[in-house]
């Protein structure tokens, strides 16, 4: 049997989309699933669109999401480089056995002429095919066309493959998501596979190198599938095994149109950032077009490869529900550790001053904290108050409970009576416990009591645990801003 080999193969003109990542995933769990092995490449070839700030952020993202490659940039492997710009002495090779077997041809004609022949066809109300006019240039008309400085391109010759190795001009395959997939090879027309710079174009390289790099199954999405049909065109004049193929359905926004970035975060270091966890993003993102044969959604990556069969694929479009992957976040933040917590929490700490807190208060924090926290980033608002000397009140604070009598009184006795308190949490809860069923006594309820507090400590009317804020504030800044409330 030959060895499952799947490859990733972005393009740098961007940050590493969510998409792109979910793709990236399944040609991994396939990969898992099979003993395969999983392939990075850089598809490079257009470097007026390429930064190398791209290209870090699609290694830094697939890493962040576990998705580690077995060759590829970086890492390496048998077939030489793995970006296609290193490769580049490679495509003429290819593109020179093809014009010798008469599977594509020489083209000279200028954009100008080009763009002519486009719009003759948007007048005519006919979709775009090259013309063909260089197709049977004789070496005389070559010869004098380069003697005017021309320097052509090359084209592929569509309908001659396909007549060689078809029957009429209809070209099928059988695609692993979507079954069986067809197409009139004469509405695709002659393209370019190498440029007159004598770079190849994206069909053309995507061929040479899952040649080379004997792809066994190419997984991708479906706006692929048109470029597939040239492409196995490509192999076929080449002689070279053909991949599998299978087509993903597209990542829809809630709306049904492209995600973008009105919808929201789109780039996986932009969900990073704003704090989603990257085993929920996996999670997630595997969910979009496949499902766990026992029905629970909630499963680690090494899980999803036991169960992944890419025959279950769904060949309909995916919606991505933000709502859901908030969901699933705050389970993955619920799952954490309260020092895997602390550390990734810290990177939405920076504005606060982090020395102000010891190790076990700090830990106490993030234990009070942390619960309601959908993304990380979250706690930034969440915490303010356990920094600085005084607090900000927020409006409601102040008006609805610190402006009121009974908030007043419970402020001034609540300075008189926990003067000799020990403000270990433990004490606290003890005295706090007495001194509501004080106010209760008084007919005042005991939240309306501990809102009194809270409001002055906090600046707030809701927020965490008040017994422990106030034993990590320490009795000298719970005075202070108890202080600062009384009129
Ligand atoms: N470079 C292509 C892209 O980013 C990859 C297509 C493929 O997987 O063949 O869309």
């Amino acid at each position: 049997m030959t060895e499952i080999r799947v490859r990733i193969a972005p393009s740098p003109s961007g940050n590493l989309h969510i998409g792109t990542a979910r793709t990236a995933l399944f040609n991994y769990l396939f990969a898992k699933k099979n003993n395969g092995k999983f392939v990075l490449r850089i598809e490079d070839t257009d470097a007026e669109r390429t930064s190398q700030s791209y290209i870090d952020n699609i290694f830094d993202s697939l890493k962040a999401l576990g998705l580690n490659w077995d060759e590829g940039p970086d890492v390496g492997g048998p077939y030489g480089p793995y970006t296609q710009s290193e490769r580049f002495d490679i495509y003429p090779k290819y593109a020179q056995i093809l014009l010798e077997k008469g599977f594509a041809y020489e083209c000279f004609c200028t954009p100008e002429e080009l763009e002519a022949e486009k719009q003759s066809a948007t007048q005519n109300k006919k979709p775009y095919v090259y013309s063909k006019k260089c197709e049977n240039l004789s070496e005389n008309e070559k010869a004098r066309l380069r003697a005017e400085g021309r320097k052509p391109a090359i084209r592929f010759n569509i309908s001659k493959v396909q007549k060689t190795f078809h029957d009429n001009s209809v070209l099928k395959f059988d695609d692993l998501v979507k079954g069986e997939l067809h197409m009139d090879t004469d509405l695709l027309g002659d393209f370019v596979i190498m440029k007159s710079n004598g770079t190849p174009t994206y069909n053309f390289a995507v061929v040479i190198d899952d040649m080379l790099m004997k792809i066994s199954h190419v997984i991708r999405g479906e706006d692929h599938i048109s470029n597939t049909f040239k492409q196995i065109l490509i192999f076929e004049a080449l002689g070279a095994q053909i991949p599998k193929f299978g087509h993903l359905g597209m990542i829809l926004a809630p709306d049904r149109s492209k995600l973008s970035k009105r919808h929201g975060a789109t780039a996986v270091s932009e969900f990073v950032e704003k704090g989603y966890l990257t085993e929920a993003l996996i999670n997630f993102v595997a969910l979009l077009g496949w499902s766990p044969s026992d029905g629970k959604e909630i499963k680690s990556i090494d899980e999803i490869a036991q169960d992944f069969r890419i025959g279950d694929i769904s060949s309909s479009n995916s919606i991505f529900e933000y709502d859901k992957l908030n969901w699933m976040n705050s389970h993955y933040i619920k799952m954490l550790s309260i020092e895997e917590l602390k550390e990734k929490l810290k990177p939405y700490l920076t504005k606060y001053d982090l020395s102000e807190l010891t190790d076990a208060q700090y830990t106490r924090m993030v234990e009070i904290t942390y619960e309601p926290l959908t993304l990380l980033s979250n706690i930034t608002d969440a915490v303010p108050y356990f920094f600085g000397e005084d607090v900000e009140i927020e409006p409601k604070a102040q008006i609805d409970v610190l402006d009121t009598d009974v908030a007043q009184d419970v402020l001034k006795e609540f300075l008189k009576q926990a003067e000799n308190w020990e403000f270990s949490e433990d004490n606290l809860h003890e005295k706090l416990e007495a001194f509501r069923a004080e106010y209760k006594e008084k007919g005042i309820k005991p939240k309306v009591t501990m809102w009194a507090i809270r409001a002055a400590v906090t600046g707030r009317t809701c927020g965490a645990d008040m017994t422990a804020i106030l034993a990590i504030l320490g009795k000298d800044k719970v005075f202070r801003r108890i202080k600062n409330a009384i009129k």
